[in-house]
């Protein structure tokens, strides 16, 4: 057994308090990642707050690892002790389906295994990055390039993949005309992801605090949706929108923004329903679509795409006793625009 600290929740209110949980013992394909950084995604808060359905507690979030290998199991070949390696949302998938087979292990026809909240092939309960240590078997490891540091590294395995995927699927190149809905973690990932592929990139966020910022980090235009001109203003003028909003909002005024042909792919897992206006995707052929993380080859692509366009998020580190005041920041989006936790400061009171 091995034992790691954690900050985990006890209730849906929170707060965080400092812990101690249990790794299992190394299988012979696992690998030991003393972890670095972890990042703070919108989803570790839907999920302990409980909108996505009840969990156990208590619950240890954290989907966005980077680490160092410190130990090998018997048969590992993929890495070795002092390896640079990343974690995201899954930590094991079935291996035999289709969708396994086909590299798409985040969509497994027998349920992927969630690394944080789902029960793994052990029978165990599984707790995140939030912690010091975690085991995983090494087919669900990527390799962190070494021109990007640890703490940038980490928010790409969550929301950078969960970006990159449908970007790529929707074949974002030049001549392509992207929205990007919501400047936040995800938002800002795909702004950079998009500009970098060459696709002309619009920001759509609630307000235009953020516009500068938006300019910097790749967008060719940035507008306010409180403003109804602005709906009046784009209608019909994108080829994708990538709604990366944690709310509900109301999705038919979005679709009413696309071209013939176009889609909106939604990234944003609110907790409620979102309702739609048929006639704003009969009207033109539109598709709303869903994408969800991406897996592990396309992970591996998308962290050595991100070396090669020198991209990484822009961050605010965190000590471990800031999770709970991070968390408000995020659900006020006031987040700029992902928080990292300094697992180094895992102890401090
Ligand atoms: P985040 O950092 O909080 O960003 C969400 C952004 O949405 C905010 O910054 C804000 O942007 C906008 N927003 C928030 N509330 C809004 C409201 N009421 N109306 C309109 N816009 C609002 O969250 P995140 O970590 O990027 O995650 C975003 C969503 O994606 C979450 O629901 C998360 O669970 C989900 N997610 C899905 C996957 C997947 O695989 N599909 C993976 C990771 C995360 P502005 O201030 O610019 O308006
Ligand atoms: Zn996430």
């Amino acid at each position: 057994m091995i034992i790691a600290d954690a900050r985990a929740v006890y209730s849906p209110e929170g707060p965080f308090k400092l812990t101690m949980i249990e790794r299992r013992d190394l299988e012979p394909h696992d690998v030991l990642i003393e972890i670095k950084y972890a990042g703070v995604c919108h989803s570790d808060i839907h999920t302990a707050r409980g909108d996505w359905g009840s969990v156990n507690y208590p619950l240890v979030p954290g989907h966005e690892i980077a680490g160092i290998v410190i130990r090998v199991g018997s048969e590992v070949t993929k890495f070795a002790v002092g390896d640079r390696v990343g974690v995201g949302c899954m930590v094991d998938s079935c291996g035999e389906c289709a969708n396994c087979h086909k590299g798409e292990e985040q969509y497994c026809l027998n349920g992927m295994t969630g690394t944080y909240a789902a029960i793994d092939r052990y029978g165990q309960y599984t707790q995140g990055g939030y912690s010091t240590h975690i085991v995983v078997t090494e087919d669900f490891v990527v390799r962190i390039p070494d021109s990007i540091e640890l703490d940038v590294a980490a928010p790409l395995l969550c929301a950078g993949i969960t970006t990159y995927s449908p970007l790529r699927h929707w074949e974002a190149a030049p001549g392509k005309r992207i929205a990007v809905v919501g400047l936040g973690g995800l938002g800002h990932m795909a702004v950079k992801l998009a500009h970098a592929m060459g696709a002309e990139v619009t920001v759509l966020s609630q307000t235009l605090k953020k516009k500068e910022d938006g300019l910097q980090l790749g967008a060719d235009h940035y507008y306010a949706t409180s403003d109804p001109e602005t709906f009046k203003q784009l209608a019909g003028s994108f080829d994708l929108i990538v709604n990366t909003v944690s709310a509900k909002i109301d999705i038919s005024a979005y679709l009413s923004l696309l071209a013939t042909d176009g889609t909106l792919v939604n990234v944003g897992a609110p907790a409620e329903p979102l309702s739609v206006n048929v006639f704003s995707l009969i009207m033109d052929r539109r598709s709303f679509a869903g994408s969800m993380i991406g897996g592990i080859r396309e992970t591996q692509e998308m962290l050595d795409f991100c070396a090669e366009h020198s991209i990484t998020p822009e961050i605010e580190v965190i000590n471990a006793n800031q999770i709970d005041e991070a968390w408000e920041r995020v659900l006020a989006s006031d987040v700029r625009y992902r928080f990292v936790i300094d697992i180094s400061t895992m102890g401090n009171a």
